[in-house]
């Protein structure tokens, strides 16, 4: 359905069914997209599962102000190989695979030679509404029957230990492709383990995995939460402490106390109140997206040699670790599995911060 001029410039292309909008204003409906067909080093994927995250969200309301219409959102994806490239070497068909945000780069920079393909200076290329190099018009994300992926961007899904086998475990694996690896790569950057103690701000889709990954990790983990539900999930999920961030009290006596804070607050929100919580060189790194700028007090900074820093997913051989991380620990997300016909409802609750703690579509129901 997209313009006829792109197919011509890589060959054939097929068509797969999708969901996806035009329109800020319209809902996410059925629609028929274009994959391109095999190139030498491509594998083609049955998406089998795909999760909903946060930048989902804000993509398709057009928040950051460069969506690409038609958008189809998806970047937490699980599936089978169906078909290999005459080149692919790492995949054969029948295998287990995974796709996160990042599908293409120019392989040649620094930060690609650097396994940092996130920060490629040519701009990396994002599974979903970025520039496709090959097709023309925008990437078309995982909320679709099948996706077409370079080799190298794809990831081996390791098996999990004490997981229901099959289709439940691969499920909840699905939001680490995302989630996981955007708070695993801060985590290890900024070296959270024994002895550290670290809080993760806002339980969600992310915090809720930074959570088990952190404490996998060895670190003390420290929660703060909006939401008075999530107190007794957070411990369960591993938190040794769980507070109430709006509670001025409580919030002092974690004053000068924290290492590391990993913020994931998808909203304006006041940092200065975090920055006073950690010790001299500590850092709060923010990964959420808040569409609005945040105002930082000089003193929150200057007082103990702050860091306010940020973190962007992470490169494709990090993602791979993450996944074996994960694995070897037994983690994976606790997730509510919808159907696609559904999708429209579950932005609308992901919205309201009602969802424990990741949607994720089973991509079987786009056959209905
Ligand atoms: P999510 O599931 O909606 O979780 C966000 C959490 O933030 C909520 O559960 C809530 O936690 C808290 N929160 C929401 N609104 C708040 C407010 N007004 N004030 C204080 N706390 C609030 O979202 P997600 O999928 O985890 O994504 C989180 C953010 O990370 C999004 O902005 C997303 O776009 C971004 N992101 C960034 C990257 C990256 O590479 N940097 C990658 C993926 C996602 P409590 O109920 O516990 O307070
Ligand atoms: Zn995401």
């Amino acid at each position: 359905m997209f313009s006829e001029a792109k197919s011509s410039t890589v060959g054939k292309t097929i068509n797969v069914k999708a969901y996806g909008t035009e329109d800020v204003k319209k809902p996410l409906h059925s629609m028929v997209i274009e994959r391109r067909d095999l190139l030498p080093n491509d594998v083609e994927m049955d998406i089998l599962y795909c999760g909903i995250c946060h930048s989902d969200l804000h993509q398709i309301k057009n928040e950051f102000g460069h969506t690409m219409f038609p958008i189809v959102p998806g970047h937490e994806i699980v599936g089978r190989i169906t078909k290999v490239g005459e080149h692919v070497s790492k995949f054969k068909v029948g295998d287990l695979a995974a796709i996160g945000c990042i599908v293409d780069s120019c392989g040649k920079c620094e930060y690609c030679e650097n396994d940092l393909q996130q920060f490629c200076d040519e701009g990396v290329t994002f599974s979903f509404n970025s520039p496709d190099k090959r097709l023309g018009g925008a990437t078309l994300g995982g909320f679709s029957e099948k996706y077409v992926c370079d080799e190298n961007y794809v990831l081996h899904m390791p098996e999990f230990k004490n997981l229901p086998t099959g289709q439940a475990g691969l499920a909840a694996a699905a939001p680490l492709l995302c989630a996981g690896i955007t708070v695993y790569s801060p985590l290890k950057h900024w070296q959270a383990g024994p002895g550290k103690k670290v809080g993760i701000l806002g339980i969600g889709g992310l915090g809720h995995v930074a959570v088990k990954i952190a404490k996998a990790m060895g670190a003390e983990v420290i929660v703060f939460t909006t939401s008075p539900s999530k107190i007794e999930d957070a411990k369960r999920l591993g938190a040794d402490e769980a507070v109430i961030s709006t509670d001025v009290s409580v919030m002092k006596k974690y004053s000068r106390k924290l290492h590391l804070i990993i913020d994931t607050v998808s909203a304006k929100h006041d940092v200065n109140a975090y920055l006073n919580l950690l010790r001299h060189d500590g850092s709060v790194v923010l990964v959420g997206l808040p569409p609005e700028p945040l105002e930082i007090n000089a003193f929150s900074v200057v007082s103990g040699r702050r860091s306010f820093a940020g973190s962007n997913i992470g490169g494709i051989a990090e993602t791979q670790e993450m996944l074996d991380f994960c694995a070897k620990h037994n983690i994976t997300a606790d997730v509510e599995m919808i159907k696609i016909q559904d999708v429209n409802k579950a932005f609308e609750r992901l919205e309201r911060n009602d969802v424990k703690y990741r949607f994720v579509i089973d991509m079987a129901s786009i056959k209905n």
